[in-house]
């Protein structure tokens, strides 16, 4: 099949081999239902003439799932396991999965069978044809509620405005990265880490695939509202500072009309004396004047709070076990701690253990 379409180019020998990371957190009831659809994806892959590895990474698990997942590793040999010494959220679970991905593509998909697993040779094509940042792009959610899509639409669209680094929309974590985007990916070591931002950052040639996504096979959705609402906090705050530019506008905007008001007030009293009348307009401006200067400073504090968590350069994660699959695609010691890597690497493709 390579070679002879002329878009395709052929893979480089080091590069043949792609590996799906799977962040696992508390989904004992839902991989086993996913390993089966990811082993048929890896046999896709392998037909494909690709090495093919699947890397689960337990973030932190408390309902048996490092037992499940020692299972599926004990009956498949291309089955890598990762577990982090506690639950470090998503987003470092999947870094630290992209992490250990040293040789060839990362294909990402969720734990809860969200993510069609099925779809990896369309993927795969895509890569061959030299994209980089192979991404699903939602054309609906089942099994979501109305408020869960709607916020999700919502956001989407402000963080579009708001920030200069391209973020698709209704685009998740489900994507394939060539080698090239992951190297890229891992000099980007920031702990706040908004991993659809970083994604966009890293830039290189992007290609959508539509899927429709499912509802989850089992267990309950990791997110609540809560969650959610920081999370998009999370994603604006780190890629954007329009929030502090609204701040100054907005303070510009009470100054100039304070300033109009104190020239009336000043205009009034000369003309008419002052009988102190207009207690309530006082009351009504010290209070906007107090809740726009506090709106501003928790903004502010927003991004000192960021700037404190980046300066202790803590490691994003840590490595409590590290089990390698039998042969090539994945190292045999964990790579890092979560720590700053070997930069100069992002033109060079993944290094070959
Ligand atoms: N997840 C994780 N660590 C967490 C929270 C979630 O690894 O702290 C994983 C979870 O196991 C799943 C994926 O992230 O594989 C997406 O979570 P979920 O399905 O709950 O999110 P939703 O699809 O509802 O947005
Ligand atoms: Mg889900």
């Amino acid at each position: 099949m390579i070679g002879h379409d002329p878009r395709m180019h052929e893979l480089p020998v080091e590069e043949r081999c792609v590996t799906v990371v799977v962040a696992a957190w508390n989904e004992a009831a839902a991989l086993p239902l996913l390993h089966p659809r990811v082993q048929a994806a890896l046999a896709a892959a392998e037909a494909d003439g690709l090495a093919a590895r699947v890397l689960y990474v337990d973030d932190g698990s408390s309902d048996g799932t490092w037992e499940v997942l020692q299972g599926l590793q004990a009956q498949d040999a291309r089955v890598a396991l990762l577990r982090l010494s506690r639950n470090f959220g998503k987003e470092a679970a999947l870094t630290a999965g992209l992490d250990h991905v040293t040789r060839g593509a990362a294909f990402i998909v969720d734990a809860d069978g969200q993510d069609p697993p099925e779809l990896l040779p369309a993927f795969l094509a895509k890569w061959r044809e030299g994209y980089d940042d192979i991404h699903g792009t939602r054309t609906g959610r089942d099994g979501e509620g109305w408020l869960k899509r709607a916020s999700a639409h919502l956001f989407y669209r402000v963080i579009g405005r708001l920030s200069r680094t391209p973020v698709p929309r209704d685009t998740g974590d489900y994507r394939l990265l060539s080698p090239r985007a992951l190297a890229a990916l891992r000099t980007l070591r920031e702990r706040h880490r908004f991993m659809k931002g970083l994604f966009g950052w890293v830039g290189f040639r992007r290609a959508a695939i539509p899927y429709r996504r499912g509802p989850r096979v089992a267990g309950a959705s990791k997110f609540d509202l809560w969650k959610l609402w920081n999370f998009a906090l999370e994603g604006i705050t780190s890629f954007s500072t329009a929030p502090l530019r609204v701040a100054t506008y907005l303070g510009l905007a009470t100054a100039l009309l304070a300033f109009a008001y104190a020239a009336w007030v000043v205009v009034k009293a000369l003309l008419w004396g002052d009988r102190v009348a207009g207690w309530p307009s006082l009351m009504a401006v010290i209070l906007l004047l107090g809740g726009v200067q506090l709106i501003a400073l928790g903004l502010i504090g927003e991004y000192l709070g960021r700037l404190y968590e980046e300066a202790k350069q803590r490691p994003l994660y840590l490595v409590e076990d590290w089990r390698p699959p039998a042969g090539v695609c994945l190292p045999q010691s964990p790579a890092t701690q979560g720590e700053s890597h070997a930069h100069g690497t992002a033109t060079a493709g993944g290094q070959v253990p």
